[in-house]
């Protein structure tokens, strides 16, 4: 299938600038993919990626931080009035709900995820010096947390992992 094809590639393309200090990479290649697998998985999903939410997506892309809704507010706002909430939760509720984006409990903050194209519950790093996050996609970390859970005798809805520390840039 096409879209497997698609995103293995970008897994490999990811990875690099992904596993690399910021300055060390093009991040405008990170942002170009981004929009690039966004057009590509609304397209397939028939999903209306509007102007106000492709600029939404490319806001969070902007680093590999997590963002708040506030600055998304403020970067979008006309005339020197932030954009109402409504208008940028609902922007972002589409991204979440398509895949593109994540939010960070901890954090209360979203990320870009960058693969898209297969659903998945991800792991989070943080950052705690630069506020970079990283996405990890360890099945045998999702299979642990839900064979755990059902031997307790909950029935898992969800998880959520976000593991804090230094990235490669700012360990000592
Ligand atoms: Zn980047
Ligand atoms: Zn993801
Ligand atoms: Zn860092």
């Amino acid at each position: 299938m096409q879209g497997q094809t698609a995103d293995g590639d970008r897994g490999e393309h990811q990875k690099q600038p992904h596993g690399q200090p910021e300055e060390l990479h093009d991040h405008h290649a990170c942002i170009v993919d981004a929009l690039a697998a966004a057009g590509e998985v609304c397209a397939a999903r028939g999903a209306q990626l509007t102007a106000l939410r492709r600029r939404v997506l490319e806001l969070i892309w902007s680093s590999h931080r997590s963002v708040k809704a506030y600055d998304l507010m403020e970067q979008l706002g006309t005339a020197g009035k932030p954009a109402k909430p409504p208008t940028v939760y609902r922007a972002l509720d589409f991204l979440i709900e398509q895949g593109l984006v994540h939010k960070v409990e901890s954090l209360n903050a979203y990320v870009g995820c960058p693969h898209p194209t297969s659903p998945h519950e991800g792991q989070f790093l943080i950052c705690i010096a630069c506020g970079r996050v990283d996405e990890m996609r360890d099945p045998a970390v999702r299979a642990a947390i839900r064979a755990g859970a059902q031997a307790a005798g909950y029935v898992p809805e969800g998880q959520t992992i976000e593991v804090r520390g230094r990235c490669a840039r700012c360990r000592p």
